[in-house]
């Protein structure tokens, strides 16, 4: 039987996986990520770079590298969330004859379906280089909260990327599949899921044959690279003190503080303490000038708490709405990298009073659950 190619087509990353053996498998990229950034760029000299290679260089090349085109897929360029991205986005867009959006890349204005396709294009030919065979038929997951239009954009975008999409599935109810709660009778189950820019929560009613949204909530601003930018300021901040250099005005500097900033939050996620190290990242008169402080796990999780705080009152405001109390949820799933930070996974079961399924990767579990 011909495979299909469940693809968790995230804001910042995706991934995907096949059943092999009757078990979902991910399926890594050209580059042997398990996840690839959800990114497209074009550059100077008119080269398209889809993944990791247009991440690297977003900061030197802000305008033509296209990040987070999930808020924009499917929706009017007059809505309120496309107008509060316009203020924030390095990239220009503009309102489409069908009142959708256009992106502006290199040369060209991009429907943001057709930039999801760039990302979808390169899943299908790493996976069919990964599993030797075509693959062309896909499964993509949507947020809970998708509407029609969106939905019905995601699709496009498989299509434009050369998949036949037999179906469009929530995030949330793919990330319960995975963990087999739908064989369970009757259950609430609450998705919790921090991704790289996103903050998503979803309330399940699961029954054998049925899952049901009972409410969603979130914030589509919140994400893992808020976690990222304290980290980036406050070396920023160290750096102008100790040294009177601002990092900050220095792109090729800030690219390096922003890849080194997330690499020293995921080992603080199983370290207590590490070392940010980066030689040679500015210069002055007196020659090359190196940077290198220490940061522990208790400073990041001062930094960021704000944000787990609000993430957790966003649950219980989620909650409210499908007149639901703490008690009353059997499960929580945690998806998304973000989630791997001890203190949220802490903050998560004071709030609830039991474990939250974790065992499969956060960042994979969507995936997993849709192929
Ligand atoms: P996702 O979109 O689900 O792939 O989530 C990606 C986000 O998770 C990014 O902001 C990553 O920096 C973050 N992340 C990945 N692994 C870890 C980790 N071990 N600890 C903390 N954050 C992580």
């Amino acid at each position: 039987m011909a495979k299909i190619l469940g693809i968790d087509l995230g804001t910042t990353f995706s991934a995907m996986a096949v059943v092999e053996g009757g078990e979902p498998s991910i399926i890594e990229n050209k580059e042997g990520a398990r996840t690839t950034p959800s990114v497209a760029a074009v550059t100077k000299t008119n080269e398209t770079l889809v993944g990791i290679q247009a991440r690297r260089q977003q900061v030197t090349n802000p305008e033509n590298t296209i990040f987070v085109a999930k808020r924009l897929i499917g929706r009017r360029f007059s809505d309120e969330e496309v107008q509060k991205d316009k203020k924030l986005l390095p990239y220009e867009i503009r309102e489409a004859q069908d009142a959708g959006v256009e992106i502006k890349m290199g040369e060209k204005w991009l429907k943001p379906a057709e930039v999801s396709a760039m990302v979808l294009r390169k899943l299908k030919a790493d996976a069919e280089s990964k599993l030797g065979e075509t693959i062309s038929e896909a499964i993509i997951t949507v947020p809970a909260y998708f509407d029609d239009s969106q939905r019905k954009a995601t699709k496009i975008a498989g299509e434009i990327a050369g998949f036949e999409v037999k179906r469009v599935i929530n995030e949330p109810t793919a990330a319960a599949l995975a963990y087999g709660l739908n064989k369970n009778k009757d259950q609430k189950i609450v998705v919790y899921d921090f991704g790289g820019g996103t903050f998503d929560i979803s309330i399940l009613d699961v029954s054998e044959d049925t899952i049901e949204v009972k409410a969603t909530g979130g914030d589509t601003h919140l994400g893992g690279e808020d976690f990222d930018q304290k980290i980036v300021d406050w070396l920023i901040e160290q750096y102008l003190k100790d040294e009177g250099i601002d990092l900050g005005k220095d792109n090729l500097a800030l690219q390096r503080l922003k890849e080194a900033a997330e690499r020293a939050k995921v080992e603080l996620s199983s370290s207590l303490e590490t070392q940010i190290n980066l030689p040679f990242v500015t210069s002055d008169s007196s020659g090359p000038k190196h940077l290198d402080y220490k940061l522990t796990r208790a400073q990041l999780e001062g930094m960021v708490k704000e944000y787990i705080d609000t993430s957790i009152e966003l649950v219980k405001k989620a909650l409210g709405e499908a007149k639901l109390a703490a008690g009353d949820i059997q499960e929580i799933v945690l998806v998304g990298g973000q989630t791997r930070m001890p203190a949220i996974q802490e903050e998560v079961k004071k709030l609830f009073g039991k474990e939250p399924n974790k065992s499969i990767n956060p960042d994979e579990v969507v995936a997993a659950g849709a192929a």
